[in-house]
């Protein structure tokens, strides 16, 4: 004999049934099979809702009661055939007759009972059964309806009853045994006392009627068909990635219900572990896909995670006081005093110190259970020895799942760094003896975080999923956009990232989606945005809470770089080309690189210094491995370079600067680079990543600019200044031509001292020969102290640019 059961979503309209109706007549062979039915999907909730307005003497009730009505009527018009509709239709409105005089009692004396409230509950699966079975004899089946009421006896705790096997196994023996039929159609949930009080077997019951009867017939297999195809790696609502596991011990699946993964009800193993009928999910939906074997012997999987599964609206009780440490029989106390209250204990934790005891309850039962447990303790804690119970709500269990984790070590190492990079605050931890389930409270709001993050490290091999929120949509911001969307496929199968952009902003528009912008049409996403803001756009990222997140600021804005510290503090990782954060007061970049450490977030700006050239990295690791920097020699600006590599006698100073903004080699205003500014703020920051305290007011800048130029407003007015003095420049090249030298920007660093300014450079120096828009950085170090360490090449634009912030973002993501 065979035992399947549909839960509520597979039975919630005519369309529905009928695809049951295909599944069950597959299965037919010559033995007899039980189909276990649930409610139609949603109908246990409206008779709750009903039985709650009526004990409340609102009358809405009624309205809730024709809701429930039209659902049953209509499907039975759907399924059957005219000629039987009369019959059973009369037979449905008289129980929904019985179940509208219920719900007016409850109206009358305002209140509903639990014993009264398991009457009512238990109709929605009265109803959906009788009418499956009167579609199923309607077409051709050899099946009859049987009221599991009958079958399956139990205490009288109401909600949640307690099973007596023995009067049950016997009723379903002998029921089973003898009827004729080849299909017997019942109601799961509901069952009845020994004095034939209906009552149910708790939220998601139908799964445990169905295992009750296997294990009662010895069934060859208990088949539970749901909307999933399985019991998945982790919820698939909340994790996109989950799959459905094809295999599974007793235990483990035990063990994931018990945490949370709603597809199987976790009483549903116990009647059938013993007997060793194995459990198949399946799904209504697509019978075709494997679906997931519980059994007793899984092969066992290289994967030490089975699963991870969570229950949402927990809360942390804890007891604390000196005078706990070394008494005996306080623990006995507590936790009688939460029995007594029919408190579950979903997690324990001690420390060995025996100062407190820490344990995690449903939040519904947590101001039960702080006035029982602060009542029990009355005494201790009007004396000191223990303080009041502490209460904290909000919060969640994760679980890891496996039997295979006992063998493997550091698996809750990995699981608590994982969640520590992302943010994850972990209140309390737990984990039995038998080291099949590792769990933790955290934050509720983190539960999806914390979900895939660890779905990401246990199961996705590795596949490591790159949250990016991108302030600036420019010459870099556009470049970068498109190398991300080129390199997509590359960075997935070779480097194991998968780069997803879920922000994006310009200065007048952003444009979130979380499930990733397809960056093909950004442009359109983003003119259809809403209205930019900065602290809004913040506020978003921080309220997404995505794993491995990451900034991007492509702007050159000052405001976006004051926000650097907030993205840091909530484990978001900045990366940026904006120099300004950077080249702040010294407290601030401090600030930065502090808070960088603390929460575990990258701080990377490569291309704050020779745009996409390896150069604070190349520092970096001199520094890492112990080197020791004496002096820097550079020429940092690519602009500036560009200017006087193609400013000559025949040519205008104003024109070839124009031509370096037309082309991308200046900041958005040029006078930041003529100045010199750009190049102090370049040199400040290798000066700083060198390890040494320097503020901007420290360096030395000799101005080639007349003193107009310095003090134009405008863009415009800049420009003005430099035509009108023209001969001023043209006199700056005459003196170095006359010497035979080029003119370059040269930025130095040495003993602690940084200066920026025109030099006059002689043929025979590295620097004479550097072209267009090229960057050169010269480090002089303790190992490199006769040949420099050199680094050479483009230094502006916004190609490269872009590819230095790739590169960090890289650099982030294998953080
Ligand atoms: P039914 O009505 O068929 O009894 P349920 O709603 O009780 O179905 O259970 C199926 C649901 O369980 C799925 O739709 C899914 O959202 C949820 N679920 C939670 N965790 C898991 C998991 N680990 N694997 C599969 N489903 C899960
Ligand atoms: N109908 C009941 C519920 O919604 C039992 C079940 O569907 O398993 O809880
Ligand atoms: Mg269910």
């Amino acid at each position: 004999m065979k035992v399947l059961k549909f839960g509520g979503s597979s039975v919630a309209d005519a369309k529905r049934i009928k695809l049951v109706k295909k599944i069950v007549e597959n299965n037919i062979k010559d033995d007899k099979q039980i189909i276990v039915v649930s409610a139609f999907g949603g109908v246990t909730d409206l008779l709750l809702e009903a039985a709650h307005q009526a004990s409340l003497r609102d009358e809405n009730y009624t309205g809730v009661m024709e809701k429930i009505e039209k659902r049953h009527l209509e499907t039975m018009q759907e399924l059957l055939p005219i000629a039987s509709q009369s019959k059973a239709i009369s037979a449905v409105k008289r129980e929904l007759n019985t179940l509208e005089t219920l719900l007016e009692g409850a109206f009358l004396i305002g209140e509903t009972t639990p014993k009264l409230l398991d009457r009512i509950l238990g109709y929605g699966e009265l109803l959906s059964s009788y009418i499956v079975s009167e579609f199923f004899t309607s077409e051709g089946m050899d099946c009859i309806h049987k009221d599991s009421r009958a079958l399956i006896k139990t205490d009288e705790n109401y909600g949640k009853a307690a099973v007596d096997f023995k009067m049950t196994n016997r009723l379903c023996e002998t029921y089973f045994g003898t009827v004729t039929y080849k299909t017997i159609v019942v109601p799961g949930f509901a069952a009845s006392s020994p004095e034939g009080n209906s009552t149910t077997l708790g939220r998601g019951g139908s799964d445990y009627t169905a295992a009750i009867m296997a294990g009662a017939v010895n069934a060859s297999v208990l088949e539970i068909w749901t909307d999933v195809s399985g019991m998945y790696t982790a919820n698939p609502k909340l994790v996109k990635q989950a799959f459905a596991i094809p295999d599974i011990s007793y235990e483990e699946a035990m063990e994931l219900s018990h945490f949370g993964a709603k597809v199987l009800y976790p009483p549903t193993i116990q009647p059938v572990l013993s007997k060793g009928i194995p459990i198949h999910i399946k799904n209504t939906f697509q019978p075709e896909e494997q679906g997931t074997r519980i059994r007793k012997n899984t092969n066992g999987s290289a994967r030490p995670v089975r699963g991870i599964s969570h229950i949402d609206n927990m809360a942390l009780l804890s007891l604390e006081g000196s005078g706990m440490v070394g008494i005996s029989g306080i623990s006995k106390r507590f936790f009688e005093v939460l029995s007594l209250h029919n408190i579950n204990v979903a997690l324990i934790t001690q420390a060995s110190s025996e100062h407190s005891i820490c344990i995690g309850i449903a939040e519904s039962d947590m101001q039960k259970a702080e006035k029982a447990v602060n009542e029990a303790f009355e005494y201790e804690i009007a004396t000191k020895k223990i303080n009041p119970v502490v209460v904290e709500d909000n919060l969640a269990i994760i679980a890891l799942v496996g039997d295979n984790m006992k063998s493997h070590q550091g698996l809750s190492g990995k699981m608590f760094s994982s969640l520590g990079q992302n943010n994850v605050n972990i209140r309390a931890i737990a984990q039995g003896a038998s080291e099949r389930n590792i769990s933790a409270v955290i934050d509720r709001a983190d539960v999806k975080k914390a979900l895939n993050t660890l779905h990401e490290h246990f199961f996705e091999e590795h596949v490591k999923q790159l949250n990016i929120f991108v302030m600036g949509a420019g010459n870099v911001g556009e470049k970068f956009l498109n190398q991300i969307r080129q390199q997509k496929k590359y960075l997935k199968e070779k480097l194991r990232l998968n780069v997803r952009v879920v922000a994006l902003s310009n200065s007048r528009k952003m444009y979130f989606d979380d499930g990733g912008i397809d960056l093909k049409n950004w442009k359109d996403f983003l003119d259809k945005g809403e209205p930019a803001d900065i602290d809004k756009f913040f506020e978003k990222v921080k309220a997404l809470n995505l794993r491995n997140s990451i900034f991007v600021d492509n702007t050159a804005n000052a405001v976006v770089a004051g926000t650097y510290a907030g993205y840091l503090k909530n484990s978001i990782a900045v990366v940026t080309c904006n120099k300004i954060a950077c080249s702040s007061e010294l407290e601030h970049y401090s600030q930065l690189k502090d808070l960088s450490r603390q929460y575990n977030a990258p701080f990377l700006f490569e291309t704050n210094v020779g745009a996409g050239l390896p150069v604070i990295d190349t520092l970096k690791n001199l520094i890492a491995s112990g080197d020791r920097v004496n002096k820097i020699q550079a020429v940092l600006s690519g602009s500036l370079n560009f200017v006087f590599n193609n400013f000559d006698d025949k040519s205008s100073f104003e024109g070839v600067v124009k031509q370096a903004q037309a082309e991308g080699y200046t900041e958005p205003d040029p006078k930041i680079d003529l100045s010199g500014v750009d190049v102090m703020r370049k040199i400040l920051i290798l000066a700083r990543e060198s390890g040494h305290e320097l503020e901007i007011d420290d360096i030395e800048n000799e101005s080639f600019l007349p003193q107009e130029s310095l003090d134009t407003t405008t863009v415009d007015d800049f420009y003005a200044s430099l035509v009108k003095h023209s001969s001023h420049f043209e006199n700056i090249y005459a003196e170095a031509a006359k010497k035979g030298c080029r003119l370059k920007y040269v930025a130095q660093f040495e003993d602690g001292k940084a200066k920026v300014g025109l030099q006059h450079i002689p043929k025979d120096h590295p620097f004479y020969n550097l072209e267009g828009k090229d960057n050169i950085v010269l480090f002089f170090t303790e190992r490199y102290n006769e040949q420099p360490l050199l680094v050479k090449g483009a230094g502006a634009g916004a190609d490269v640019t872009a590819s230095g912030i790739f590169a960090d973002i890289i650099r982030a993501g294998n953080f």
